[in-house]
C-alpha cells in the first residue's frame, strides 16, 4: 500500500512554491509519491477571475509545463485526467476516480492554507474526505493557531487533517504573469525548463493570459 500525495491546481504557471509545498508534504507525510494534477476548466477561477488565471490558458499547455517541472524527479508524477475531463473539474470526481483505480492505496490531497478554509464550499467535501487525508500548509496570512482551529473544526465534521510546517514562500501564479507581462524576470521562481518554454510559447504577455 502506498502512501500517495496529490497536487491540485491549476498551475498556470506551476512554481517553486508548488515544487517545494510538494516536497515538504512528501518528507513530512511519509509520502511515497507525489502526483501532480492540473484542473481542466476551473469552474471556481472561470468564475472568479475570467479575465486571468486559466481562463486563457489551455490545460494542455498548463498540464505540459507541470510535465517539464517534475521530469526530473522520481517521486513526481504528472496526471491528466483533470485536464481530459470534459466539462468541469471537481476535486470529490478525481478523487474518486483515483480511490477506484488504486484501492489498495492510501491518498493525502496536498494544499496551501487558503484550501484549508475554503474546501467545505466545495463541492462535496464528505466525499473528498472519505477519500483522502488532507494536507495544509502554513500560507500567507492564515495563522497557526488559526489553522489549528480550522482544523478541529473540520475533524469534528469532516475528516483527517494534517497540518504541515512549511516557509513562507510568497510566490503565486498571479505574480508570475504579472510579472512576465511586466517584462520582469521570474527565474527561480519557476524551474529552468518551464522557464525556457514559457519564453518559447510567449506566453502570459498579453493581459487576456
Ligand atoms: P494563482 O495565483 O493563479 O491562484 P497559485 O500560485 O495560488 O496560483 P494554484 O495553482 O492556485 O497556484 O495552487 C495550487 C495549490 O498550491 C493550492 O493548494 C495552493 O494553496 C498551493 N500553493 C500555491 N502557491 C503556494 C505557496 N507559495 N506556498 C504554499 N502553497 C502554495
Ligand atoms: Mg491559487
Amino acid at each position: 500500500m502506498a502512501r500517495i500525495g496529490i497536487m491540485g491546481g491549476t498551475f498556470n504557471p506551476i512554481h517553486t512554491g508548488h515544487l517545494m509545498l510538494a516536497e515538504w508534504a512528501r518528507e513530512g507525510a511519509e509520502l511515497d509519491e507525489v502526483w501532480f494534477i492540473p484542473t481542466g476548466t476551473t469552474y471556481m477561477k472561470a468564475s472568479l477571475e475570467s479575465a486571468s488565471a486559466a481562463a486563457g490558458m489551455p490545460g494542455r499547455e498548463r498540464l505540459h509545463m507541470a510535465c517539464l517541472a517534475v521530469e526530473d524527479n522520481p517521486a513526481f508524477h504528472c496526471l491528466d485526467l483533470e485536464v481530459q475531463r470534459e466539462g468541469r473539474t471537481y476535486t470529490y470526481e478525481t478523487l474518486e476516480q483515483l480511490k477506484e483505480r488504486y484501492p489498495g492505496d492510501e491518498f493525502f490531497f496536498i494544499t496551501g492554507a487558503d484550501c484549508l478554509f475554503s474546501i467545505e464550499n466545495w463541492r462535496y467535501p464528505q466525499r473528498i474526505f472519505q477519500c483522502c487525508t488532507l494536507i495544509a500548509a502554513v500560507r500567507g496570512e492564515y495563522t497557526l493557531p488559526r489553522m489549528e482551529e480550522k482544523k478541529r473544526e473540520l475533524e469534528m465534521s469532516l475528516g483527517r487533517v494534517i497540518l504541515l510546517p512549511f516557509p513562507a514562500v510568497d510566490i503565486s501564479s498571479t505574480e508570475i504573469r504579472r510579472r512576465i507581462r511586466q517584462g520582469r524576470s521570474v527565474r527561480y521562481l519557476v524551474p529552468d525548463r518551464v522557464l525556457d518554454y514559457i519564453k518559447e510559447k510567449g506566453f502570459y504577455r498579453e493581459e487576456s493570459i
